[in-house]
């Protein structure tokens, strides 16, 4: 059974500056030969993250990382999820949004050392506990902290599964 009962409060914000570094070294990780990205973090009068696609732009909310600058760092990596999804025209199966997750627990775990933002995020999802909506392309947000903390305790076949996906496609 897999134990989601960390109890993990939002830490006080960081400065902006070093969020920024974390976002410039989370966008350069998973910038793959092909793509391009540019990102900024913007206010937008929410807490939020996304990826244009026509733009091939990611915005991070200011309000975001204000909010939490782990939360930020698993948004920023999400998203690059998708501009990884859309530029390298991956052939993922299944849900975009999971694939996204992936990519994140990818980049907070083995390409980084932010695995505690994973757990963290886990936790967040978990205790959310939105109901699943038919429109919304996010699983519900139980599902999601208890996939998020599945890949947090066992990161290592994201490796092998990513690495072969990317291998496929020539990017790696
Ligand atoms: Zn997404």
């Amino acid at each position: 059974m897999i134990a989601v009962t960390l109890l993990l409060a939002i830490t006080e914000p960081e400065p902006i500056a070093q969020s920024r570094l974390d976002i410039a070294q989370i966008v350069a990780d998973l910038t793959f030969p092909g793509m391009e990205v540019t990102w900024e973090i913007a206010k937008c009068g929410q807490v939020n993250a996304y990826y244009q696609p026509k733009l091939k732009h990611l915005v991070v909310c200011r309000e975001l990382v204000e909010y939490s600058p782990w939360l930020a760092r698993f948004a920023a990596a999400h998203e690059m999820g998708h501009a990884m999804v859309r530029q390298l025209d991956l052939p993922i199966t299944g849900m975009e949004e999971m694939a996204a997750d992936e990519v994140a627990a990818l980049e907070l775990c083995i390409f980084s050392d932010h695995c505690m933002d994973l757990a963290r995020t886990a936790d967040y999802f978990y205790t959310l506990d939105g109901e699943e909506l038919p429109a919304d392309p996010h699983p519900s947000d139980r599902r999601r902290g208890i996939t998020l903390m599945r890949l947090y305790l066992d990161p290592a076949p994201l490796v092998h599964t990513w690495g072969r996906l990317l291998g496929i496609t020539g990017v790696k």
